[in-house]
């Protein structure tokens, strides 16, 4: 495994629709394998592949759980989507800034597992948020093009010292 370089900004690659995955192989297990270290190594939540500047329909993120789960989705379709509400986010990709963005509450998503089989998640509330705020990346979104409001690094600070 090794870390790859995080995009920042608006990298080109970062706004262009990232390609389906037609053929699972070992430069995409590979690729995962990096990206969930890359992720980790960042302290981010959530990666998607063309913020290491591959231009492919993949996505890792933390499920949130008490292991350290992480779900790994090859070319994810949201089938389902349900409420909505508004949640503050940040971005490896977009450093130091966060904004509240406002967001499905619950999703079916289904997806391809390195494996090749079919997997479906319903998620509710942030692991929810984390994969449609990475689904947004590979269609070339990032979070500052749906925040409602940008919040001041310091407003962060003094919320989290209260
Ligand atoms: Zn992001």
């Amino acid at each position: 495994m090794a870390l790859r370089n995080i995009l920042c900004d608006n990298h080109p690659v970062l706004r262009t629709p990232a390609q389906e995955v037609k053929r699972i192989n070992s430069a995409v297990c590979r690729l995962i394998d990096d990206m969930i270290e890359t992720m980790r190594d960042a302290e981010g939540v959530g990666l998607a592949a063309n913020q290491v500047g591959v231009s492919k329909r993949i996505l890792v993120a933390s499920a949130c759980g008490e292991d350290g789960e992480v779900y790994e989705l090859i070319n994810p379709r949201c089938e389902k989507v349900e409420g909505e509400a508004v949640g503050v986010e940040g971005c490896l990709s977009v450093p130091g800034q966060y904004g509240e963005v406002p967001r499905s509450e619950k999703i079916i998503v289904t997806a391809l597992s390195r494996e090749g089989e079919k997997v479906c998640l319903e998620l509710e509330g942030l692991p929810a948020r984390i994969i449609l705020h990475e689904m947004d990346h590979l269609d070339g979104i990032l979070f500052t093009d749906k925040a409602v409001r940008m919040i001041d690094p310091d407003e962060l600070k003094s919320e989290e010292e209260s």
